[in-house]
């Protein structure tokens, strides 16, 4: 409610993507001048070389939308910080838009909070998997032991997950399955050679032969000195309660979305509010993405 107040006033809203999007002040889109006026009554700039007018919205993910940017911003605002996130019922509700609109407005925003990082995790790292979706409880035993081994139209997905200990960052994927190819690609992808990775007692971890690799079996223990995997455990159960509270059901084909924006929440953890809702603000302001490369890449 009160980022509600705070960015209805539409100056307040215009200056804090500004300061974020022309960090030195703003510069024409044009010709790059900086030789601009503001046009007060249409919070606008004009450029004074060119005579280009423009938005603070140009060149972001807000440029193409019709929904006015203090929506954009408390909608950003309750995604950072809400720990359990934030469904489209109560973005739809708190912030007068429909329910489909606030749909569209949080996938864009967990596109934004999707970072992956350029450097590849090194030390000790944690690998795990887990199923996320169906309802595996309620089946016959033959029927639950297929979903179990492999992923029928109906069967729950396979998300994979990596968490580097000295700076507790992790990164999330839904991946394919959960044979050896599907998991050493990720491995491969997103560590350096030479690590040290712990894992369960899943076959399908043998055989990365670039890593130091000790292997915990839960048939016999949960922890073995530094040998466990348990904060990727723990992301598990946030990321469970998340999707069971707030959402209700997640959708397969969307599920990747939902792993962005709680893993973005779970690295962002030690900030405090307004330093999460900065690097959600950064991300949407510095790519250069419009709202129909977005829409397209949706139903894609
Ligand atoms: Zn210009």
């Amino acid at each position: 409610m009160e980022a509600i107040r705070h960015f209805s006033d539409p100056m307040v809203s215009l200056t804090t993507v500004a300061s974020v999007k022309w960090p030195s002040g703003p510069v024409c889109p044009r010709c790059e001048s900086k030789r601009l006026s503001f046009l007060q009554t249409r919070l606008m700039w004009k450029c004074l070389d060119c005579k280009k007018q423009f938005s603070v919205k140009v060149g972001t993910i807000f440029e193409d939308s019709p929904i006015p940017l203090d929506k954009w911003l408390c909608a950003m605002w309750m995604l950072a910080n809400c720990k359990n996130g934030v469904s489209s019922y109560e973005i739809a509700r708190d912030l007068k838009v429909t329910q489909k609109t606030a749909w569209f407005m949080l996938q864009r925003l967990r596109h934004a909070m999707h970072t992956g990082s350029i450097n590849k995790m090194t030390g000790e790292i944690e690998a795990d998997e887990t199923f996320v979706g169906g309802k595996a409880r309620n089946m016959h035993m033959g029927k639950r032991i297929e979903k179990i081994h492999g992923r029928g139209p109906h069967g729950k997905a396979v998300v994979f997950g990596l968490l580097e200990r000295k700076t507790g960052k992790a990164v999330t994927c839904v991946v394919d399955g959960r044979k050896k190819h599907h998991l050493h690609a990720e491995v491969t992808a997103n560590v350096e050679p030479g690590s040290m990775l712990y894992t369960d007692a899943l076959k399908s971890y043998e055989g990365l032969r670039d890593y130091e690799h000790k292997v915990i079996d839960h048939a016999e223990a949960y922890v073995d000195g530094a040998v466990h995997t348990n904060k990727m455990e723990n992301f598990w159960s946030l990321l469970k309660r998340a999707i069971k509270g707030t959402y209700v059901s997640v959708e397969p084909f969307h599920l990747f979305r939902y792993l962005d924006e709680q893993t973005f929440r779970y690295n962002e953890r030690k900030g405090n509010d307004c330093d999460r809702f900065k690097l959600v603000l950064g991300s949407v302001t510095g790519k250069r993405l419009t709202w129909d490369l977005l829409t397209s890449q949706e139903a894609g």
